[in-house]
């Protein structure tokens, strides 16, 4: 029995070491876009698992501030409690991803059921925003190859990210600006969270994600930098 125990601690440390020092969306992201190349030093700030009542409202005000324009990858479920804080992200100019109802891992997801998932979610997408999305993140990136290209077939691009902010367990805004400083490079797409942590996609305390916006606007247009859309970045 105690061995069991052990096993099964040793099991969770394990997981828990793999989610922190090691980004899974290197795994999965051949036939995504994670990144844009280009000689242009700009990068996409992208939002996950919102909208928040709270927490994108308070990064919206940062984004208006500093004069950024972001992608927001919003999960249908949160969208149907908050049909106007995702009605603002739109109305500020900002680009509306679909993050899926549930926040379901796809993992074991077949065709028709991931299609029900993000027609279901762009639905209430659409209700609440007037938007039609058509760019998909699955959830902590894991998706398999007959997923994206059903994703695909649906008129999605599937979107992950090139440089992980790790906001959901970096408690220190500095450390995060310092991190992306470091690894930034042209045609990044950036991961952060609106909502939620380490044991929640709802709520959460997203202080250090909205306190790292200004610092990190400011540090990289110093280095050159500007901000745009995924859109924007794809587009050229
Ligand atoms: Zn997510």
């Amino acid at each position: 029995m105690l061995i069991f125990i052990y096993m099964i601690l040793l099991a969770a440390i394990f997981a828990a070491a793999f989610c922190v020092f090691f980004d899974q969306a290197i795994l999965t992201r051949r036939g995504t876009i994670y990144r844009v190349n280009t000689d242009q030093k700009k990068v996409a700030l992208t939002f996950d698992d919102g909208p928040s009542p709270v927490w994108t409202e308070n990064i919206l005000s940062e984004l208006k501030r500093e004069g950024i324009k972001a992608t927001f990858f919003m999960i249908g479920h949160h969208v149907k409690k908050y049909p106007e804080v995702a009605k603002k992200v739109a109305e500020e100019g900002h680009l509306i991803g679909n993050h899926g109802f549930a926040h379901c891992v796809t993992l074991y997801y077949n065709p028709w059921e991931i299609e029900e998932e993000i027609k279901y979610a762009e639905q209430i997408i659409k209700e609440a925003t007037g938007v039609t999305t058509k760019y998909y993140r699955p959830p902590k990136a894991w998706i398999r190859k007959t997923i994206k290209e059903k994703v695909k077939s649906l008129g999605y691009h599937v979107v992950l990210w090139s440089l992980n902010s790790k906001d959901w367990v970096n408690f220190n805004h500095k450390k995060i600006v310092e991190y992306i400083e470091k690894h930034v490079k042209n045609g990044d797409i950036i991961l952060f969270h609106d909502s939620g942590n380490v044991f929640s996609i709802e709520g959460g305390a997203r202080t250090q994600t909205v306190k790292a916006i200004s610092l990190l606007a400011k540090t990289l247009k110093h280095n050159g930098f500007k901000f745009v859309t995924v859109e924007e970045l794809l587009n050229g």
